[in-house]
Parts: C-alpha cells; sequence; structure tokens
C-alpha cells in the first residue's frame, strides 16, 4: 500500500530500541516534541511534520495494546488508530498529549527570560566631615562591580560556541505545574529563567557573562548633604544580563561627628564658654562658624545658657530650600583657681552684692602641708 512506503518505523522516528520500556518512550517523545514543537518553530513545515510524526509513534507506543498490534502487523496493524495517513491536526495532538507537557511550560506563552534584564543595584558607603557636607563636593570611591564579560562578550559561552535552548522548559523559562485544578507557572529549574543552558561555559566569567571590575568613579556630593542620606547614581550598579542596562549606584553617606558643632537637619548648635563678666558686662567673642570664625556681641546681662541665632549660618538644605541657622548657647564658665587679686575683688563683689560667702580658707593642699610640717617639727 502506498502509504506504508512513506510511512517511517516508529521506534526509529522516536529513536529508541524496539525493546524500550515504556518510561523510554515517553522520555524520547518529549526531547523530540519540545524540539518540534510548532511554538518554537513557526513556519517550518519540516519541523511541523516531525512534531506530528513524533506525535504518531507515541500514541501509538505508548499503548500496550497498540504497540504489540503495530509489533506484530507494522502500520498496518495500527491503521486508523493513530490517523495513520491521516495525522490529526497538531491542535488535537495538543489536546490528547497535553498532560505530557505539563511541566514544561508549553502552553505558557509567556515571553522566554533570556533577553535583557537590568542589572542589580550597587551599594558603596562614603565618610565625609561637617565641612565637607556643607559645602558639597566632588568624591571619588573606588568599587568593584560586575561589568560585561570581556572574553565571551556576556554570553557566558566559550567563544566558538552557543548556548543551548533548555530542554525542560522548551526555552519559555518557565515551566507550568499542575496542582489539581490549579496551573502555575514558576521559574524553569533547569535553565533558572534564562531558556538557555550553556553547555561550554566561558572560562573567565563561568558562564555567567559578567566578571569584577574595579573602578573609581566621581559621586557628586550634594551641598547639605545629611548623615544616612543615600545618593543614587543612576546606570553605575552592576553589568545586565543579555545587554541589559546597568543596575543604580546606591551610596550611603556618613557625615562625621564634629566636635564643636552638633547638627540637627539644617540647623547648628554649639556652645561657646563666656566669664561672668563678659555675661554681666557685655563683650565682643569669637564664635566658630563652619567656615572659619566670627565675632559675636554679647550685650551686657547677658544670662546663662541664652542661645543666639545667627542666621543662614547652618547647613544648607540638599532639596535646595532655606539654609539653616546657627545657634550659639553661651556657657557660663566659673574659674577653678583664682589669683589672690582675683579673689580679693570677688570678695569685695560679694561685699557689694550682699551676698553670703564662705571665709577664706586654706587649700586642701596648704593644709596638707601644715600637717606633714607639723608631724617633721615633733619628730
Ligand atoms: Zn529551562
Ligand atoms: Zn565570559
Amino acid at each position: 500500500m502506498p502509504m506504508a512506503a512513506t510511512q517511517r518505523d516508529y521506534y526509529e522516528i522516536l529513536g529508541v530500541s524496539r525493546s524500550a520500556s515504556g518510561e523510554e518512550i515517553k522520555k524520547a517523545y518529549k526531547r523530540l516534541a519540545i524540539k518540534y514543537h510548532p511554538d518554537r518553530n513557526s513556519g517550518d513545515a519540516e519541523a511541523v511534520e516531525k512534531f506530528k510524526q513524533a506525535s504518531e509513534a507515541f500514541e501509538v507506543l505508548s499503548d500496550a495494546d497498540k504497540r504489540s498490534r503495530y509489533d506484530r502487523f507494522g502500520h498496518a496493524g495500527v491503521k486508523g488508530a493513530a490517523g495513520g495517513g491521516h495525522p490529526r491536526d497538531v491542535e488535537d495532538i495538543f489536546e490528547a498529549f497535553g498532560d505530557l507537557f505539563e511541566g514544561f511550560g508549553m502552553f505558557g506563552g509567556r515571553r522566554p527570560r533570556g533577553g535583557p534584564q537590568r542589572g542589580e543595584h550597587a551599594h558603596a558607603s562614603l565618610t565625609i566631615d561637617l565641612k565637607t557636607a556643607a559645602t558639597g563636593c566632588d568624591s571619588e570611591i573606588s568599587i568593584t562591580r560586575k561589568k560585561q564579560c570581556t572574553t565571551c562578550d556576556g554570553s557566558g559561552s566559550e567563544p566558538g560556541t552557543t548556548p543551548e535552548v533548555c530542554e525542560y522548559c522548551g526555552g519559555h523559562g518557565q515551566v507550568v505545574q499542575a496542582q489539581g485544578f490549579f496551573r502555575m507557572q514558576r521559574t524553569c529549574p533547569a535553565c533558572r529563567g534564562a531558556g538557555k543552558i550553556i553547555r561550554h561555559k566561558c572560562g573567565t566569567c563561568y558562564g555567567s557573562g559578567r566578571e569584577d571590575e574595579e573602578v573609581t568613579l566621581t559621586i557628586k556630593v550634594p551641598p547639605g548633604v545629611d548623615n544616612g542620606m543615600q545618593i543614587r547614581v543612576r546606570g553605575e550598579g552592576e553589568a545586565g544580563l543579555g545587554g541589559g542596562p546597568r543596575g543604580d549606584l546606591f551610596v550611603d553617606v556618613h557625615v562625621k561627628e564634629h566636635p564643636l558643632f552638633q547638627r540637627e537637619g539644617t540647623q547648628l548648635l554649639c556652645r561657646v564658654p563666656i566669664t561672668y563678666t563678659q555675661a554681666a558686662l557685655g563683650a565682643t567673642i569669637e564664635i566658630p562658624v563652619l567656615d572659619g570664625r566670627e565675632e559675636l556681641e554679647i550685650p551686657a546681662g547677658t544670662q546663662p545658657a541664652t542661645v543666639f541665632r545667627l542666621r543662614g549660618k547652618g547647613m544648607p538644605d540638599p532639596h535646595g530650600r532655606r539654609t539653616g541657622d546657627l545657634h550659639v548657647e553661651v556657657e557660663l564658665v566659673v574659674p577653678r583657681k583664682l589669683g589672690d587679686e582675683h579673689e580679693e575683688l570677688l570678695r569685695k563683689l560679694a561685699e557689694l552684692e550682699k551676698s553670703e560667702v564662705n571665709p577664706h580658707q586654706k587649700s586642701w593642699l596648704d593644709k596638707l602641708k601644715d600637717f606633714i610640717t607639723g608631724e617633721d617639727e615633733d619628730d
């Protein structure tokens, strides 16, 4: 009969021996079905034909009854069973073998994930002092980040080789898992979503397509940057995959504590010691400001802990709002030691102020001296 001449042996089509087990037949069919699936071979009539042949061979050989008839009578024995000479249409074959594809993501219809992917964000940190934070700066930082592998141009394959389509997911990068009535898509475990398997890995990047590079970048630190702020530098993170763009670089800013200034956002506070006489009589005192020194008028009768506000002498606002103020708190300091004349004057002052003060006392050291001297005399 004319069909017999054109019909290949089913075992031959699947590439298995005549004694192949059911499992071997299933495996062989899966491989071919994925390879020649019409989804992946659109417009390729030969592939579609091979897909049909494989499906037909499988339909017969996977059924014990049909297989035994085929073994005894050849194609004639199963004529009609698998549509010999009248191959089912591809959609029907999908229906008939749908369960076989479960776990293969054939019908997911999702775009393979092997395409370009943006690189991850990179992180770095930068420590500056308060004065630099106030002025802003161009700061150089060195980081280690990923760049596209120069050996394989990012493909991950040894030069001269190309990645193979992942058989497990048919290049979709996703697989469908059936759980009862639900079909869930998940990333293909074989290729981790890439849709490709690299058989010959690039010796430089071991298949990742990226390698480390050390770069020194100039980071624009805006005036007024505060401790704990992050500067985002677009496109300076890790290299992308498959030609995707770089991620961003996030720089954590640490602003060192200043010995004189306390910072609260854009406001600065500093404490300046003054004496009783300066507070009482008034004075011009020198105070520190971020870029040096300035003079501050203390009016007569200034009380302890009075705060003087110097407008615009604080920190600039990184968002461009008003620059903060410098708050100068005066601290009244009392001398720890007094010279004779100094003490004399203060006692007169106390009399004048009618304030109770302790009578003149010998210092503890003087008393100790007297004590030791006394003992010496006794000896
Ligand atoms: Zn895969
Ligand atoms: Zn490489």
